[in-house]
């Protein structure tokens, strides 16, 4: 169980009323006024004033403005509040002996004035009072808009509370957490949209629930995404086991996952501070065993170095950095295997990084859409490749390209390609496209269609990674496919030290139902190229035969398979 927690809301606080009067004895008059009800802070020049709006902007619910000051006039401190986005919003009463100013006082936005020699306390306090609730009440019209479906503050608020709660208590110890609902799109394509907004209501009422409890806000941020702000949390585990409860244990479909930024470092801006839960849970995106993903210093060095990759993409895309690997594929079905096609890999020669792997930078660029022009870069070079082995070396070789699942959303993904093999004077049999399991499960009708569309004309579609996914059998014969390619678990499962091979041959016959070709991919050894021979394997990729390799080194396979013919 989680250790009780001090209290945590932000209401209980004391308001921070900021005075600017340079004259002691006002300060004091004042400060004896005041200081029952709230906190006062004391600026004696305009330019201390300034700084402390600055700096504690969101701390502020009132300014008192004298409007003579030794440095800055007091109306050019109004214009100045007023100018700025972030303190434009708070009420500044104004502290006069001068009737005269007021009306230029009350075009600047002043909301009200003290008259010179102060009144009575309580009339001043009235004043204060009102207008400190009237600016709220505005406020929070303003701002209250919760997310209509589960009544939790939409994104906007509750980033503005957080940054208050920061304000408020500047060093408790705070966690930022997300949680996700995992594959939400399949549970709404397969159980309805009413069900999935149960599934939304549910989780929303468990977050509400154990900030009421232990203090802390929650949000919907997005469509299954959950965001909440709280006092560290001792029992992570616990702590989920609270908000998926009813989840997980009423035969719901739904599955939670979190992320956390522990203790969080309130000098990040606070989404970069959510920034970070996120990274931390949609690390344990893939995992069956994990479900809570905890953020650490490893994770910021990586966060870095994502960083500086996307910034230097633009770059590394004009100044050619990517280049792509080329690994054969065998068709080992004749006595001798022969080279039947070739799978387009790409790599980054970073100037600084040296070779970067596809490994880190492909998951990066389909985060944050960068990946459609590095994969129509990789598209353009392959089919440029495959044009130069046919004229130079006269030898017609397809080769097979990744198309990523954010490709297939792209309206124009058809005419592209067309558009690439056509300016290089191949036909669509020439480029075969590498479409990722999990692409298909993503459903939508959409990616589908694509894709038929893709295979009718004339594209011949490998579905990658096949067994990784939760693509359902009946589904899968619906699909457009001509090849599936195993996912490379499958072989490292089947030699690994049990050397259990059933599963990787009900594969192949699963393929094999379906007739299309199956392809192995990461077979390393002898052994494993003549058991998947003797499965019924059709075509295997693997550093048994080559590691992919630069185009000039790939063309040994090509001069031998002319040889052979
Ligand atoms: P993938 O499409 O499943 O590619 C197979 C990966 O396995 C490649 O890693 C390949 O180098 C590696 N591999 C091949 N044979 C063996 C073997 O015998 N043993 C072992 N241990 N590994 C082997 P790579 O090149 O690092 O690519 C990783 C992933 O990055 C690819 O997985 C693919 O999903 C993605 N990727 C690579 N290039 C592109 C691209 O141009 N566009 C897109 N969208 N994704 C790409
Ligand atoms: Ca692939
Ligand atoms: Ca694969």
């Amino acid at each position: 169980m989680s250790v009780m927690q001090p209290t945590f809301r932000p209401a209980a606080e004391q308001k921070r009323i900021l005075l600017i009067e340079d004259e002691m004895i006002n300060q004091e008059i004042l400060k004896m006024y005041l200081a029952d009800t709230y906190d006062v802070a004391v600026a004696g020049t305009g330019k201390d004033a300034l700084e402390i709006i600055r700096a504690q902007c969101e701390r502020i619910s009132l300014i008192l403005l004298d409007l003579n000051l030794p440095d800055i006039h007091g109306l050019d401190i109004l214009r100045q509040v007023k100018a700025d986005t972030r303190s434009a919003r708070l009420p500044v009463i104004v502290m006069t002996s001068d009737s005269e100013s007021e009306v230029e006082c009350l075009s600047l936005g002043a909301s009200d004035f003290i008259p010179k020699p102060y009144p009575r306390q309580q009339v001043v306090q009235a004043r204060i009072l009102r207008t400190i609730e009237l600016y709220e009440d505005r406020d929070t019209l303003r701002w209250t808009e919760r997310d209509q479906l589960t009544g939790l503050y939409n994104k906007d608020f509750f980033y503005r509370y957080a940054a208050q709660l920061d304000a408020n208590h500047p060093d408790e110890p705070t966690d930022a957490i997300v949680l996700n609902i995992n594959h939400f799109h399949i549970i709404n394509d397969r159980y309805g949209k009413l069900y999935g907004d149960e599934v939304l209501k549910q989780v929303a009422g468990k977050a509400l629930e154990i900030v009421e409890r232990r203090g802390g806000i929650a949000s919907r941020s997005e469509a299954d995404t959950f965001l909440i702000y709280c006092p560290h949390v001792m029992d992570y585990d616990a702590f989920f086991e609270t908000v998926s409860g009813n989840l997980n244990q009423d035969g719901s479909r739904a599955r939670l996952r979190m992320g956390a930024y522990a203790n969080a470092d309130k000098a990040l801006d606070i989404e970069r501070r959510f920034d970070r839960a996120k990274l931390a849970a949609d690390r344990v995106k893939n995992s069956v065993t994990n479900v809570i993903g905890l953020y650490d210093s490893s994770m910021h060095e990586e966060e870095l170095l994502s960083e500086q990759l996307i910034e230097d993409f633009p770059t590394a895309i004009r100044e050619h950095q990517f280049q792509v690997y080329y690994q054969p594929k065998f068709d080992v079905r004749p006595s001798e295997p022969v080279l039947a096609s070739a799978e387009a890999l790409v790599r980054w020669q970073h100037p600084k990084l040296g070779m970067v792997s596809p490994g880190v930078f492909i998951p990066l660029f389909e985060n944050n859409g960068l990946i459609p022009t590095l994969d129509q870069y990789v598209w353009c070079e392959a089919a440029k490749q495959v044009r130069d082995w046919k004229e130079r070396l006269g030898i017609p070789l397809p080769v097979s390209v990744n198309v990523s699942r954010i490709d297939l959303y792209d309206p124009l993904l058809v005419d592209k390609l067309e558009e690439i093999v056509r300016q290089n004077g191949l036909s669509n049999e020439d480029l075969l496209l590498e479409i990722t399991e999990s692409a298909y499960t993503e459903n939508s009708d959409q990616i589908i269609s694509t894709v038929k569309t893709l295979q009718k004309l004339g594209f011949r579609i490998e579905m990658d990674d096949f067994g990784s996914g939760y693509s359902s059998l009946n589904m899968l014969s619906a699909l457009p496919i001509d090849a599936l390619k195993l996912d490379m678990s499958f072989v490292r499962n089947a030699f690994s030290e049990r050397k259990d091979t059933r599963l990787l041959e009900v594969m192949i016959l699963l393929a094999e139902s379906f007739g299309v070709t199956t392809i192995a991919e990461g077979v390393e050894t002898a052994e494993q190229m003549f058991t998947l021979k003797m499965m019924g394997c059709d075509i295997i990729q693997g550093y048994y035969f080559s590691k992919p390799l630069p185009a000039k080194e790939f063309e040994v396979f090509l001069v031998e398979k002319k040889e052979h013919e």
